[in-house]
């Protein structure tokens, strides 16, 4: 096989029917702007965190939505909660407010 150099992205899949979806229910019934996401990325390309370590509240979203709660909630301490985001974001998201959820279900999801 030729070597290119390169190869396709190992493929990931992601169970939706089997995923812990209870972060992502909780945090919904709290700021109901969390389902107005579409990850568009605005957010962590102004990220002030994003400067310094690999945090992204898109990517956050997502552990979210794939029902990977420790990640999610390991990844919501990197955020200063500048709300430069919230600014940036073009769908309203409170994403400020969702991150100091994701912190605070700290204490009620033991995963
Ligand atoms: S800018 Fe708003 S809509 Fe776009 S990914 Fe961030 S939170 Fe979601
Ligand atoms: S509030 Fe957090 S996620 Fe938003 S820009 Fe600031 S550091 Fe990034």
């Amino acid at each position: 096989m030729v070597d290119f150099g390169f190869a396709p992205i190992e493929i990931n899949i992601h169970d939706l029917d089997k995923a812990d979806l209870r972060l992502s229910a909780w945090i919904s019934e709290r700021d109901e702007t969390f389902k107005l996401c579409i990850a568009c990325g605005s957010c962590t390309a102004t990220c002030t965190a994003g400067k310094f370590t690999k945090f992204s509240f898109r990517e956050m979203c997502h552990s979210i939505r794939r029902g990977e709660i420790s990640e999610a909630i390991a990844e919501s301490e990197k955020c200063m909660l500048c709300g430069k985001c919230t600014l940036a974001c073009p769908r309203n998201v409170n994403t400020r407010n969702i991150v100091k959820l994701v912190r605070k279900a700290n204490q009620n999801f033991k995963v």
